[in-house]
């Protein structure tokens, strides 16, 4: 499935690309694959000359020494039979070990961590030229509180379930409900078909989209059992069993729903937009940046995924992150839009952008949403193909003869290819109300807030009474 000519050919820019993404990937593990894949090459060599001097043997013409051609036969047998499990254990290792492998990245990635990032525009209200540092009266934790607004009750669900498992309340859940009909509505109208997708979903599915469920001690992922699923696996190379996950995010669906199928490329791009619940154990997150909302164990996202012909990624990332800068742009925010260095696009992306907006409570910028390409990554974990010339709608297909594994090739019509999938993020509600909060709080004279002012795009997706936030 993976493709291992880069790790066979130029086992350097592997490691480099490793280095720059700062990716838990052992560089002597690069050889460890490299040498294992050679081998699995020699030993495949090996079996098909002896199944072919196996079909001489019992297909030759009758006579001399019977003896010895009986000798014969069964050395060649034997030595098949020796070479067949050899060979398939050798290439479940490899496979097992390449999967483990990230994305590239784009050549205009910048490399090193996030303060490497490449700010690329900023959209809505601009700031003062240096912005408050932190106006505390504007912390969205307390203007949320039950003592101000009452959006939030902390206090109870922490009792019901843990801390950072948010209740909205009031307003703050009329607010989800709009902000996820607001998102839709704008990724409807440009042509993305609507879903509900589990949120439940199988720990190598998510894996094979790039999610680590068990990333060395720090879990990031919470799991339902320990059994085996019984379920087929996605891809038809692999048998691996898996155990149920709550999902990170309703990309791994969407983007699974397309496994192991061939589309014809007239056919493409895909493109869903879903309403799921993200749920993240947050191992290791702590601080500022984990307070109320802004980081927490379970909320509601709005998520875009579309797959498409590899030619089509590049203009297809734009597009996604051109309705992201609809979308929040529409919420009146002070925006910023950044292209994400190496060390931020995790197993999948070969190139992510960021959009942030100001937060004046927390004083800094917060990140709002995330538009990844992840070219084939995805969908060679996956067996998702296309066909570049017409041919029969999508189907589940047998394995391709030979895919085309050059992103840098447009594939031959008369080849399967690889397809790319994209992701980006429509809405992620906790974050969108910590910035519609911290922003759009009416404060009176005591600096206490009395209200909010709401988007006018919201207007058409509240549920609310007459009487509440204004609508600005
Ligand atoms: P991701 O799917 O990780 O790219 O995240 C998409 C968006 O979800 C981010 O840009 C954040 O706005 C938001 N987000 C990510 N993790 C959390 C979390 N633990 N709590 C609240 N919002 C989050």
């Amino acid at each position: 499935v993976v493709d291992l000519a880069h790790v066979v050919n130029a086992p350097d820019a592997v490691k480099r690309n490793l280095r720059d993404r700062n990716f838990p990937f052992p560089a002597d593990q690069v050889d460890h694959l490299r040498a294992m894949h050679l081998d699995a090459a020699r030993l495949g060599k090996d079996l098909q000359r002896a199944r072919e001097r196996r079909n001489a043997v019992s297909s030759a013409p009758t006579g001399g020494d019977p003896d010895a051609r009986r000798r014969e036969a069964g050395e060649v047998k034997k030595l098949v039979k020796d070479l067949e499990p050899r060979l398939s254990a050798l290439t479940k290792a490899v496979q097992h070990l390449a999967l483990q492998l990230p994305n590239t990245s784009h050549p205009d990635v910048p490399v090193g961590d996030e303060t490497r990032a490449r700010l690329v525009k900023t959209l809505g209200p601009p700031l003062p030229s240096s912005p408050a540092a932190t106006e505390p009266e504007r912390d969205h934790l307390a203007l949320s509180s039950p003592a101000n607004l009452a959006w939030t009750d902390f206090a109870s669900s922490s009792l019901t379930t843990g801390s950072s498992w948010p209740l909205l309340l009031n307003e703050a859940a009329l607010v989800e409900l709009a902000l996820t009909n607001y998102a839709m509505s704008v990724a409807l109208k440009h042509g993305f078909t609507p879903a509900l997708t589990p949120d439940v979903v199988r720990s190598d599915v998510a894996e094979r989209c790039g999610f680590r469920p068990r990333d060395g001690d720090a879990q990031q992922t919470y799991f339902l059992s320990d059994g085996d699923t019984g379920a087929a696996s996605p891809s038809s190379s692999s048998s691996s069993s898996s155990t149920l996950c709550l999902a990170g995010t309703a990309e791994v669906p969407l983007v699974a729903m397309s496994a192991a199928q061939t589309f014809r490329a007239a056919d493409l791009p895909l493109k869903h937009v879903a309403l799921g619940r993200a749920f993240r154990a947050e191992a290791g997150a702590r601080g500022a940046d984990s307070r109320g909302l802004y980081r927490v164990h379970q909320f509601s996202k709005v998520e875009m995924v579309v797959v498409c012909a590899e030619d089509d990624s590049d203009a297809l990332l734009e597009e996604l992150r051109a309705i992201q800068e609809e979308i929040l742009s529409g919420l009146g925010l002070s925006l910023r839009v950044l292209d994400m260095p190496t060390q931020e696009l995790g197993a999948s992306a070969h190139r992510k952008y960021d959009i942030e907006a100001w937060m004046p409570g927390r004083g800094k910028w917060g990140e709002l949403s995330s538009a990844s390409n992840c070219t084939d990554y995805q969908s060679r974990r996956l067996g998702i193909r296309y066909r570049p010339s017409a041919s029969p709608s999508p189907s589940s297909s047998s394995p391709p003869s030979s895919p085309s594994s050059s992103p840098h090739h447009p594939p031959s019509p008369s080849k399967l290819a690889y397809a790319h999938t994209l992701n980006g993020t429509a809405a992620a509600i906790p974050r969108l109300i910590v910035a519609l909060l911290e922003n759009g709080a009416v404060l009176d004279d005591a600096r206490k807030p009395v209200r909010v002012r709401l988007p006018a795009v919201l207007r058409p997706f509240w549920l609310g009474r007459e009487g509440g936030s204004d609508a600005r």
